[in-house]
């Protein structure tokens, strides 16, 4: 899913997790399960628009990325204080693997094309088991440009959800 809707979960996790529990468990269980939420997210994230790779050439997905870039920036803007640490959690599978493994694994293939160096560290190996374990059964279409629709409805609801679990912003 976009980085938008894993902010919007990690806000409600949080939410839910400092309205309910004590410290420390509010603190742990909103790491642990805005951790949790990134592997289902991103699990069934192949029914929504979601190619693999950059459609450089395709209006439609560039124009989508700046809108979802946009609301994402928005979005963090908004949230960050105070909720930084669910936001953090539920993105840091995408932080590690995409921003701190992936460029170290690019110097080593510089050095050596053949390099299998880093492939077992990457933490969206997790995604595909619980997508190949639990939802095997979704379609995929995530080269399908109504595939929006699905993740804007997702976007409203969580947005909803803020709404009415009452998210005070910019809480001093
Ligand atoms: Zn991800």
């Amino acid at each position: 899913m976009e980085l938008i809707t894993h902010n919007l979960i990690g806000v409600i996790i949080q939410i839910l997790c400092f309205t309910f529990l004590l410290f420390p468990l509010n603190i742990v269980c909103t790491i642990l399960f805005a951790y949790i939420s990134h592997l289902f997210c991103d699990a069934i994230s192949i029914i929504t628009y979601h190619t693999p790779d950059k459609q450089e050439g395709d209006k439609f997905w560039i124009i989508w990325h700046y809108i979802i870039y946009l609301l994402s920036f928005i979005s963090f803007f908004f949230f960050i204080i105070p909720y930084w640490l669910g936001m953090l959690f539920a993105n840091i599978i995408d932080i590690w693997d995409w921003f701190i493994l992936r460029p170290i694994q690019n110097k080593k293939k510089e050095k050596n094309p053949e390099s299998k160096w880093g492939e077992k560290y990457y933490l969206h190996r997790s995604v595909d088991w619980v997508r190949d374990k639990l939802f095997f059964w979704l379609p995929v279409r995530n080269y399908k440009k109504s595939g929006i629709l699905i993740e804007i409805f997702i976007i409203i609801t969580l947005s909803i959800i803020i709404g009415f679990l009452g998210a005070s912003l910019f809480i001093a």
